[in-house]
Formats: structure tokens, sequence, C-alpha cells
């Protein structure tokens, strides 16, 4: 397959069209934002760490029976994905209070909610990602009933498996975001799933496994995101 011209540069990723009109071709960034790109920074390795990471999770999905838009790995930071039309949301899931929850309901970071949470946010740089509900969604026309059940149904499960899997690696899953899209109408998970966009604790001490240490300027991130893969795979990311 070839890499043909870029389609879309994001934050963390540029997209790429292919000969196959059914495939594009993402490659991963060393670049890193948060707040809404206010802060800007690069984190060695990232690119492709978190190229094998989301295909790792991707795999795992597809074993348990949740398909993604992931075909298949390409070098180092790259992979070949399923054209997708992106949905504008991005599906957030809870299961210990942190970050924007931990303010909004003021529930110390790192409470245990009594059950997980899912939340929608507009994918909407202008607006600054807004939280929004299920009426939002519609008068937006951002999905049909039956996808948002669809979403909402799938985060679910994709925490369930996340979760446990988690658990055997000694990491506990704080929270995450997903984001879905069509391909020939049918919903797929899409963008990555990756220390950008979850928030892992060590099980034992507690310890920032995540995108946070970029965000709170703790130190180490680059570490953080080679200990994810190493215990993911069990193997040393050079290797
Ligand atoms: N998240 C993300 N992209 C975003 C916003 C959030 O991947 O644009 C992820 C984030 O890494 C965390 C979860 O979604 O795992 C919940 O994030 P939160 O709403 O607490 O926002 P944050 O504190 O990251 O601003």
């Amino acid at each position: 397959m070839q890499k043909l011209e870029m389609l879309y540069e994001g934050k963390a990723k540029k997209v790429y069209r292919t000969d196959n009109p059914e495939c594009f071709w993402v490659e991963f960034k060393d670049n890193a934002t948060a707040f809404n790109g206010a802060k800007r920074g690069t984190i060695d390795h990232k690119g492709v760490l978190n190229n094998r990471i989301s295909a790792y999770f991707f795999r795992l999905l597809a074993e348990k029976g949740v398909s993604s838009h992931f075909v298949s790995l390409k070098g180092d930071r790259d992979m070949v994905v399923k054209a997708l039309k992106i949905i504008m949301l991005e599906v957030v899931v809870r299961n210990i209070a942190a970050g924007s929850l931990a303010k909004r309901i003021g529930f110390p970071e790192g409470t245990l909610l009594e059950k997980p949470v899912v939340e929608f946010y507009y994918k909407n740089d202008a607006l600054n990602d807004p939280l929004v509900n299920d009426d939002h969604i519609k008068v937006l026309k951002l999905a049909t009933t039956e996808q948002l059940a669809q979403m909402h149904q799938t985060a679910l499960q994709v925490n369930r498996i996340l979760l446990e899997h988690l658990a055997g690696k000694e990491i506990d899953l704080i929270d995450f975001k997903l984001e879905f899209g069509l391909h020939n109408g049918k919903l797929l998970l899409g963008d990555e799933i990756s220390p950008d966009t979850c928030r892992f604790w060590d099980k034992k001490t507690g310890e920032k496994l995540d995108k946070d240490r970029f965000r709170r300027d703790m130190g180490n991130v680059e570490e953080a995101y080679r200990e994810i893969y190493r215990r993911l795979t069990g193997k040393n990311f050079e290797e």
C-alpha cells in the first residue's frame, strides 16, 4: 500500500490518503499538547510508543469482539486504518475521579466512582470541547439516537475489557477517551488508545503513567510511556 498526500494534520497525528480508497495511513508524531493546545512540547519516541500501544489495544479489543479502524502496523510510527468519517464527539469513560471530573463535581482526585461514568464532549476547539448531553447531540446533529446508544454501550464494553486486562499488568485504568467514526455506514472505534488518551496509575504506588506527567510538569514523561509499553508487551521498546 502506498502513502499518498496528507489529508489532515492534528496535534498528535497526520493522516494520509492511500492508493486504497477504503484505507487511510496514520503517522503518530512526538508532539504533545495539553489544555486545548495552550501547552505544547515534545515527548521523545512518543509517536512510536503510541503507535505500538494503540495497535496493542486495538488487537486486544478485536479479539474480544470490538471492531476498530485498525488494519496493520507500518514501520515504527505508522499504521494503516479503515477510512472513517469521524463523529465529532469524544466519549470519555471514568472509573475513578480525576482531571475535569474531579473539578466539576468536587470529588477529590482518586475517589472511586460507584459505577463507571460515560460522558460526551463536542469536538470543537473554538468552543473548548464542551461537555454535551443527548439532547445537545441531537440538536447539533452529531449522532443519531442509535449511534449514541451504540457508542455508550461500546464505551462500557471497552472499559470492562481494558480494566480486566490492565489489572493483570498492575495498572489501574482511571479514565480514557474514545472516538468513533463511520466506515461504509458501520460504527467503528477510531483515533488511538494510548497514554495520551487514558489515565493509567500504577496499582501499588498510584504513580501516574500517562500524559498527566506532561500536563502537570511532573518529569519522566517518556519513561512513563515506555513503562506502559513494557508492562503490556513484556518487552523494552528498543527490542
Ligand atoms: N482526554 C483526551 N483528549 C482530550 C480530553 C481528554 O484524550 O481532548 C482524555 C484524558 O487523557 C483523560 C480523559 O480523557 O484520560 C478524561 O479527561 P478530562 O476530562 O479529565 O480532561 P483533562 O483533565 O485531560 O483536561
